[in-house]
This record gives C-alpha cells, structure tokens and sequence, in this order.
C-alpha cells in the first residue's frame, strides 16, 4: 500500500495555464518554485503524481505522442533538479465524451490506485480548478489543496456554489508542499 501520495494538476500548478492549450515543449513554462515545490515533496518521501485533462488531444492540437514528449522532458527538468514524478495519468477526452476519466471524474485517480495501490484516504490532490477539488472527493482523497496560480477565484466560487471547499488555499504548489509536509508528515 503506498501512503504519503500527492496527485498534482498540470496546468496552472505545475506550469503556466494557457487558453490556447500547451501544444509543445517550447510552450510549457514552469511556475515559480513549482520545481523546487516537487523536489521538496520528493525528500519529504512523497510520491507525487500527475492528474491531468488534456482535451486538446480530442481537439486534435496535440498528437499522442507530442503530448508523451512534453511529460518526457517535464519529468526530466523535474528530476534534475532534484524531485521525482512517479507517473503522469491523463484524459485525452472532451467534455462532452462521458468518460470516466476528465476530472471532476475520478477515473484516473482510480487508475493510479489500481496500478501503485494508493491509500486514497491519505492521498492529497492539489490543483487550480474546482475540477481538481471535486475529483479528489469523488475519488475519495484524503484531502484537496487548491492553489492561486490558475483560476482559483472563479474556481472558489463555483465550489462556494456548491457548497464545497479545498482544505487550504496555497499561493502557490511550493505553499502547498509547505502546507502538505507540515500537515501529513
Ligand atoms: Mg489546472
């Protein structure tokens, strides 16, 4: 049973959200600290894992493959620098697909679970979105973060609409890591 996992959102936690869709390497900038936010997570004896929507690929703006590229060199800047990415799971689907897999659905997260057998109830998910929060209470995490390098205040208001709420509100993921290490060491 692996503990201590943290799932991360991509865009707009890891690196810089972008209306036009990251379609390549050259497009893909990462945050501030987000770097050292993963490494910290890494030698905290987190296992971190990426959670991501990418519609673009329905949307036929990104190949399969270049999509695998840009999470091929992400993990590699990330591990030179000292952290480690244990997976990265995505939905290449559009909203309108009915998967099970585009957050607020918990599908990938249920595939990570099956694949490392996660103890959910200890796994904390940290995003922009409320896509991100809600997934993570559907899936049954034990917490949700969200951070202010996305959407958050319009996504804030949609989970205030529903009566919902993220457990804390990072500046930013190396805040959320901070938050993260202090509170399920
Ligand atoms: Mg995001």
């Amino acid at each position: 049973m692996l503990r201590k996992v943290v799932f991360l959102d991509r865009d707009g936690t890891i690196n810089k959200d972008s209306p036009n869709y990251i379609k390549n390497w050259e497009e893909f900038k990462f945050l501030p600290r987000s770097l050292n936010a993963i490494k910290q997570l890494t030698l905290n004896g987190f296992t971190t894992i990426v959670i991501t929507n990418q519609s673009a690929v329905a949307r036929m703006l990104i190949s399969l493959q270049e999509l695998e590229q840009i999470h091929t060199m992400m993990r590699k800047m990330i591990q030179s620098n000292g952290g480690k990415i244990k997976d990265v799971f995505y939905c290449p689907h559009m909203p309108d697909d009915d998967c099970d897999c585009r957050k607020p659905q918990p599908g990938l997260i249920h595939q990570a679970q099956k694949k490392y057998h996660i103890d959910l109830s200890a796994a904390i998910m940290v995003g922009d979105s409320d896509r991100d929060i809600v997934c993570a209470r559907n899936a049954g995490c034990g917490g949700a973060v969200m951070v202010k390098t996305g959407n958050s205040r319009k996504a804030q208001r949609r989970l205030a609409e529903k009566g919902s709420a993220p457990d804390f509100v990072a500046v930013d993921l190396y805040d959320a890591s901070n938050w993260i290490i202090n509170t399920h060491a």
